[in-house]
C-alpha cells in the first residue's frame, strides 16, 4: 500500500498532521495503537497563548468548539491552574473567586468525582457550597453494572436522558448562583453542555473526573471523523512496528495487522507520544525509541531520570528524539530526511515549539509545511 505520508500514531499531532495534508489533497494513513493523552485530557491546550487562524480553523471544521480566555480553570481537586486556550465547556474564569453560593450536583452511586474536595477547594476561596446527590434510575445498578458506573458508561445514557438530570436539579437549586457538575455530557451529542446551561437558571460549570476524560474523548472522536471524511485511512489497532530504512530515508513500515503488507510513503511522521504512550521505552539502561531505534536525547546517570518527590517537575518528561532544524530525527548520528518527528515524542528538546498540547499541534503544523514545501521543491526539479 502506497500514500504521499504515513503516519504513526494517531493522538492530537498524528490526527492535526493527518487532517492537514488531507486537506492539501495528500493521500495518508494514521496507524493507531488506540488510547492517546487524549484520553486523559483536560480540555484546556497548554502553551497555546494565543488562538491562530489555523488552530481555529481546522478545529472548527472538525466541530470542536473552542474559546480563549486568560485566567483561572477549576481543577478536579478544587484548585485552579491558569488556562487560556480551551474546549468551550471548560470554563476559564478571571479569578478563582467565580461564584457566591454553589451548588455541586453528583449522582448517587457515582465515585470518580470528588464533590467534597471541590466543595473543600472553593470554601477556600470564600465561596459557599452544598453538596447533592440525584438518584436517576438509568443510573442504577440495575440498568448499569455498578463497576460500569465509569464516566464513558454515564455519559452515553447523559446523552439521552440529560433533560431528566436538569429537571432534577432545578427542584435542588435554591439561592445558588452556580452549579457544578461532572464533565460527563455532551460525548456524541456535542450539544448539550450549552443545552443544560440554557435549561438552567444558574450558572453551569462541569469540572473534571478521573479519567477517562470525556471532552478529551469527544475530541479524539471528532479529529478521526473530520479525517476520515478529507479521505485519511485510519488503521485503527494496528502498530507501526519497524521501519525499512536505507541510505537515511525510510522506504516502508511494517505493522503488526497488516503482516508483509508494507504501508510505503513519501514521507513519514512518527507521532508515537513520549514514554506515557510508548513512544519512548526504557529499561535499566537506557531510554530508546522502539519502532526505528532514533536517537534520544536524555541524561547518562539513570538515578537523574526522576525526582524522588512525586509532585516535582520529572525530569524523564523533558527526554525526546534528537531532531534537525526541519524535525528530521538523527538515526546513529545521520538524520533522517523523509521522516518527521511531532508532539510529545519529542520531550522538551524543541522547547520553541511549545509544550502539552501547544507542542503536539506546533511541530504538527510545522512537519506539514515542511512536507509540503519539499513535495513543491521535488516537483520544480
Ligand atoms: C496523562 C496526560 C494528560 C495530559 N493532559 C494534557 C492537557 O490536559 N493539556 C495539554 O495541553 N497537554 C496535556 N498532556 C500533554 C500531551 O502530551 C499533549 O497534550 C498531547 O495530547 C500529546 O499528543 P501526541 O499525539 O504527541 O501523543 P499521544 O497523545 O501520546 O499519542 C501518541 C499515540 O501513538 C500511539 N502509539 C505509540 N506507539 C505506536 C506505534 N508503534 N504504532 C502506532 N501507534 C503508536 C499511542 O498509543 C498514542 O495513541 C497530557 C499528557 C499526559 C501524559
Amino acid at each position: 500500500m502506497k500514500f504521499d505520508s504515513v503516519i504513526m500514531g494517531g493522538g492530537l499531532a498524528g490526527m492535526v498532521a493527518g487532517i492537514s495534508l488531507q486537506q492539501e489533497g495528500k493521500s495518508t494513513a494514521v496507524i493507531s495503537t488506540g488510547q492517546s493523552c487524549l484520553h486523559f485530557f483536560s480540555g484546556s491546550f497548554e502553551s497555546l497563548a494565543e488562538p491562530s487562524p489555523r488552530v481555529a480553523e481546522l478545529f472548527s471544521q472538525a466541530g470542536i468548539r473552542l474559546h480563549y480566555q486568560k485566567g483561572v480553570r477549576l481543577m478536579p481537586l478544587g484548585s485552579f491552574q491558569e488556562s487560556a486556550l480551551a474546549l468551550e465547556d471548560i470554563d476559564i474564569f478571571p479569578t478563582p473567586q467565580f461564584s457566591r453560593r454553589t451548588l455541586i450536583v453528583n449522582f448517587m452511586g457515582y465515585h470518580d468525582f470528588f464533590s467534597s474536595f471541590l466543595a473543600e477547594g472553593l470554601e477556600k476561596q470564600g465561596i459557599q457550597c452544598r453538596i447533592r446527590f440525584i438518584n436517576l434510575p438509568e443510573l442504577e445498578p440495575t440498568e448499569m453494572a455498578r463497576g460500569e458506573m465509569r464516566p464513558v458508561q454515564i455519559a452515553r445514557t447523559m446523552d439521552r436522558i440529560w433533560e431528566k438530570a436538569v429537571q432534577e436539579i432545578r427542584l435542588l437549586l435554591k439561592d445558588e448562583d452556580t452549579v457544578i457538575l461532572p464533565q460527563v455530557f455532551g460525548l456524541q451529542d456535542i450539544s448539550v453542555p450549552s443545552r443544560i446551561r440554557q435549561a438552567l437558571p444558574a450558572r453551569v460549570v462541569f469540572a473534571g473526573t478521573m479519567p477517562p476524560s470525556i471532552p478529551g474523548i469527544r475530541t479524539q472522536m471528532l479529529l478521526k471523523k473530520r479525517y476520515q471524511l478529507l479521505g485519511g485511512t485510519f488503521l485503527m489497532g494496528d502498530e507501526a512496528v519497524r521501519a525499512h530504512i536505507h541510505d537515511g530515508v525510510v522506504h516502508s513500515i511494517v505493522t503488526k495487522n497488516l503482516d508483509s503488507h508494507y504501508l510505503e510513503g513519501d514521507s513519514f511522521i512518527l507521532a508515537t507520544g513520549g514514554l506515557f504512550s510508548k513512544g519512548l521505552k526504557s529499561n535499566p539502561f537506557q531510554i530508546f525509541e522502539p519502532v526505528m531505534g532514533l536517537d534520544v536525547e536524555y541524561a547518562e546517570d539513570r538515578n537523574t531520570w526522576y525526582n524522588p518527590s512525586f509532585a516535582e517537575k520529572q525530569p524523564y518528561m523533558d527526554y525526546g528524539v534528537k531532531t534537525d532544524e526541519n524535525l528530521h530525527p538523527f538515526l546513529e548520528g545521520r538524520s533522517v530526511t523523509n521522516l518527521y518527528a511531532i508532539g510529545s515524542l519529542l520531550g522538551n528538546t524543541r522547547p520553541e515549539l511549545g509544550s502539552g498540547a501547544g507542542l503536539a499541534i506546533n511541530s504538527a503544523f510545522a512537519a506539514v509545511d515542511e512536507i509540503l514545501r519539499s513535495a513543491q521543491h521535488d516537483k520544480e526539479d
